[in-house]
């Protein structure tokens, strides 16, 4: 997979690209990321990528002429999906990192500022991906988050150790709790099932307990999640009594 960023602040993301999974995703050549300064698609002395907004009112817009250089000149021999990171996006979402994760090209667009002249968003771009209800200063940090969920579910990107089987939302469900050495600590011990060396017994414990804290913590995902006749029976069993 090639992903290209087109961002004021590569400075920002740079950095995160050199360490962990993502690192290693690109050194195996299964993943080329390259971080572009949207100043270097401009065609003035002064490399201008804003101005004003028309009819007024505070803060600048991302011109369209260095956006579309920037576009066109990336995705020349290939067609990219061009995202653009804005909070009024697609939600964010583990199943959209995966469909993500089987594309060839990704062209990512990082606003700052009020945003991108709305042009750029009727021609160019494919589809709008927010992080989530809030907004930040840039889509710098925006794009790393999308980079990173996208980069460790890639093919071979994870080893065994880091398998992302079981993590939060790969069933819908949130991960189970999780404990390594030592057996106590603080007076706080292992769950009995976890010690029992029984494979059978782990993966009940495993599976209600993810059961439990999603219902706990996300119990809306509980509603996309085919509960078995056991499932149910285990959930009731954990309300508190009347
Ligand atoms: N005026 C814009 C609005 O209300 O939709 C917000 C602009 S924001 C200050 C500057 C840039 O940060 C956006 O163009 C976008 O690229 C990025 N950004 C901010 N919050 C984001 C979020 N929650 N998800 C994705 N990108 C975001």
């Amino acid at each position: 997979m090639r992903i290209d960023v087109i961002a004021l602040f590569p400075e920002i993301i740079l950095p995160a690209l050199q360490v962990g999974i993502l690192k290693r995703t690109q050194d195996a050549g299964n993943l080329t990321i390259n971080v572009h300064n949207l100043r270097d698609f401009t065609a003035d002395r002064h490399q201008t990528v804003d101005d004003y907004p028309y009819g007024g009112g505070a803060g600048m817009i991302m011109k369209p002429e260095p956006l579309f250089t920037a576009v066109r000149t990336l995705s020349r021999d290939s067609t990219a999906r061009v995202i653009y990171l804005t909070p009024q996006g697609t939600p964010f979402t583990q199943s959209l990192a995966e469909a993500l994760s089987l594309e060839s090209h990704l062209l990512l667009i990082c606003g700052r500022y009020k945003g991108i002249d709305e042009r750029v968003r009727m021609k160019l771009v494919t589809n709008e991906i927010s992080i989530g209800d809030y907004v930040l200063s840039g889509g710098e940090i925006p794009a790393l988050v999308l980079i990173d969920a996208v980069g460790r579910v890639l093919p071979r990107a994870l080893g065994d150790y880091e398998s992302a089987q079981g993590d939060s939302f790969s069933q819908e469900l949130l991960d189970h709790p999780h404990y390594t050495r030592p057996a106590e600590f603080e007076g706080m011990t292992v769950p009995e099932a976890l010690l029992s060396g029984n494979h059978e017994k782990i993966t009940e414990w495993r599976h209600e307990q993810s059961l439990k804290r999603t219902a706990e913590q996300r119990p809306e995902l509980l509603e996309k999640y085919q509960l078995t006749e056991e499932d149910i029976a285990y959930l009731d069993s954990q309300k508190p009594e009347r």
